[in-house]
């Protein structure tokens, strides 16, 4: 078959299936087959195409169409610009995640923020450490409880040159570090999702492919979020920062967790939630007080 009559048929199969974007999906699966972005796959419209990446093209699309994510069998995914090792012991890095990162580097342009040790918590493909290396030339230290995921980060580290930049380590949360106010920046995509949406309303891909110890925060999601809450600010400088990617339905419990004080004093100075471009909460900033 031809390019064009591949892209027709794939995006059919994959429409009936009730696959999202099936055109873009077809496109990413042709296009890896053919070693060919958009424009190529379109300026080969009428080449055709020969058996062996006919097959390829084929068995690719019959996952897809079984709803695995195209990240997963492609083994990349596209963030901030730049392509990351993917395995289904990661999460996707998504867009959300994006966002929490530029309202990070926001801060260190504004206000000329110099932290000098950083930590990405729970870092999984190590998306968030490796920018941040990349974007401050500073040090960084991620940490996660999945050997397999600080696997897929530190091959993502070789791959972006920032492996002599990065500590890996693997540990519950805190754990690994002494109660010494280590950290002037913490930032974390903890697992938030609840028990009940992890059930229902997420989509098969997310379902049945992505690990639900990088997702599942428990009954109300905010299990892990809680235990971070308790502990962090054994690590965390006076005056240090720490953001979290947050469900779009957690903007006030968590407003609650991290201003609210146990002790009597403010553990928090600031503390604030912003919400993405399409106006639901997503990040959570408390900065410890001085
Ligand atoms: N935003 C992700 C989702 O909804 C969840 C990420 C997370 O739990 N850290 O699939």
């Amino acid at each position: 078959m031809r390019v064009v009559d591949l892209l027709h048929y794939g995006a059919t199969q994959l429409e009936s299936a009730g696959v999202e974007q099936a055109s873009l999906e077809v496109e990413l699966l042709l296009g890896f087959c053919l070693e060919k972005n958009r424009t190529g796959l379109f300026l080969a419209a009428t080449d055709e195409v020969d058996e062996r990446h006919e097959q390829q093209f084929l068995s690719l699309l019959a996952r897809r169409s079984k709803y695995e994510p195209s990240a997963y069998i492609l083994g990349e995914k596209e963030f901030w610009s730049l392509p990351f090792l993917v395995t289904p012991d990661v999460l996707i890095p998504r867009p959300e995640t994006e966002f929490l990162l530029e309202t990070v580097l926001a801060l260190n342009k504004n206000e000329q923020w110099q932290p000098d040790l950083v930590l990405d918590l729970c870092c999984g493909s190590g998306v968030i450490a490796i920018i941040l290396a990349l974007e401050t030339g500073r040090s960084v230290t991620a940490v996660d409880i999945s050997a397999p995921a600080l696997q897929v980060a530190r091959r993502n580290a070789i791959r972006h040159q920032v492996a002599d930049r990065l500590a890996l380590v693997q540990a519950d949360l805190f754990s690994a570090f002494s109660p010494r106010h280590i950290f002037g920046l913490v930032v974390s995509n903890p697992p938030y999702v609840s028990r009940q949406e992890l059930r229902d309303r997420l989509q098969p891909e997310v379902m049945h492919f992505e690990p639900h110890l990088a997702l599942d925060g428990g009954v109300d999601g905010l299990d892990i979020i809680q235990r971070i809450r308790m502990t962090l600010p054994r690590v965390l400088k006076p005056g240090g920062d720490f953001f979290m990617e947050i469900g779009a339905d957690q903007g006030l419990a968590v407003m609650q967790l991290f201003s609210g004080d146990d002790t009597g004093e403010k553990i928090f100075e600031r503390v604030e939630v912003l919400q993405d471009y399409s106006g639901r909460d997503r990040v959570l900033h408390a900065r410890m007080a001085t």
